[in-house]
């Protein structure tokens, strides 16, 4: 039976990036050795790095002469801190928009180095909305997450700022064309919509760096990582070269207008349908709701075990809400089909019909 994946993270990966990685583990390009037992600094793993950070540049648009591109380790959490410790300095402040979990998690790790100013909040109503801000414009950054994978909200244009903005786009990133360059820093965990868990890929403006004044340690420094191309000490090589076919896919297809158009109509599909059925009701603010993370709830908790099994039944799997919000939440990352979206639908539908 097919299965529909539609976990949350780690994520749905294109069948065709998930063959070629397989046959590279096996005999990478017939070399007679797999890729994952070579060095990575010999030709065919230099190669590999070179071009997931070249598709990265081609897909954003940006420019490799004002922007660094890195694949780091330590997922979107060590960002948390990270991103603080190479940006805000040492007099300024950072402001922050707390709109979920990952959001109140950057800005725990940012006050560990700094002054933080939340300048907007939705915890008031259980993250369902997001807040209007007022960014200030003496700030070093405004931080905020573009997609909120657990409540399912996503902004639907960035909020404009006088100062650097930073973004934490792991569960949106390279799902809809932007414009990258109102960023200083984007950073984004691979295993949501780019590849595999254990790269986070960072893209950061040059000139953003080396104004804080601190004795950052090595391996937490932009510019070590930076200056040596992701390379500073062995990356994960693995997870790069699958992020770089996942990438490569990506670009092949038609890159960020393709996927754009295919995500907006899985996006609609869902909540269309969503809206239609009176046996279900979705969680957040209808004017912010997330084309990556479809959260919702059954209007009878009590038909609980039915929907489960015909979901089951359908071969739909990876729906559960997250654990600290329960009900349900459907994923629809870039490699998820539209076709899959087709089949909860109607499977929702049934579920109507013989319920309702
Ligand atoms: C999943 C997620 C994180 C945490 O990522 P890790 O790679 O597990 O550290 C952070 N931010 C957002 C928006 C996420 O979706």
């Amino acid at each position: 039976m097919k299965i529909h994946n539609f976990s949350a993270g780690p994520a749905i990966l294109p069948e065709e990036v998930l063959r070629k990685a397989s046959e590279a583990v096996k005999n990478y390009q017939d070399k007679g050795l797999s890729l994952i037992e070579v060095s990575h600094r010999g030709p065919e793993f230099v190669e590999v790095m070179e071009r997931a950070r070249q598709l990265v540049y081609e897909l954003s648009g940006l420019s490799p002469n004002e922007y660094e591109v890195m694949y780091l380790q330590g997922g979107a959490s060590m960002q948390f801190y990270m991103s603080a410790l190479n940006l805000l300095s040492n007099k300024g402040y950072a402001a922050y928009v707390d709109t979920g979990t990952w959001a109140s998690n950057a800005i725990k790790e940012a006050k560990r180095v700094g002054r933080v100013e939340v300048v907007g909040s939705s915890a008031d109503k259980q993250y369902t909305y997001l807040p209007d801000i007022v960014a200030p414009a003496d700030a070093d950054y405004l931080h905020f997450t573009s997609n909120n994978t657990i409540y399912g909200t996503q902004y639907q244009e960035f909020p404009e700022a006088k100062c650097p903005l930073v973004c934490d786009m792991s569960s949106d990133m390279f799902s809809r064309p932007f414009d990258a360059e109102k960023f200083d820093l984007i950073y984004a965990g691979a295993q949501k919509n780019i590849g595999p868990a254990g790269t986070t890929l960072v893209i950061v403006k040059k000139s953003a760096l080396g104004k804080t004044d601190r004795d950052i340690p090595t391996m937490l420094d932009y510019k070590v990582h930076a200056s040596k191309e992701s390379m500073f000490n062995t990356p994960p090589v693995f997870a790069i070269y699958v992020t770089m076919l996942t990438l490569e896919w990506l670009k092949e297809n038609g890159g960020l207008e393709w996927i754009g158009k295919i995500n907006q109509l899985k996006k609609d599909s869902f909540y269309q349908a969503l809206d239609r059925n009176p046996m279900f009701k979705g969680t957040v603010d209808i004017s912010v709701r997330s084309g990556m993370n479809a959260t919702f709830l059954l209007e009878d908790e009590g038909l609980k075990s039915h929907f489960d099994a015909m979901l089951k039944e359908a071969g739909i799997s990876g729906l559960k809400g997250h654990r600290s919000v329960g009900g349900y939440r459907a994923s629809m990352y870039n490699a998820l089909p539209l076709e899959s979206v087709h089949v909860l639908v109607d499977v929702m539908n049934q579920f109507a019909q013989k319920f309702g």
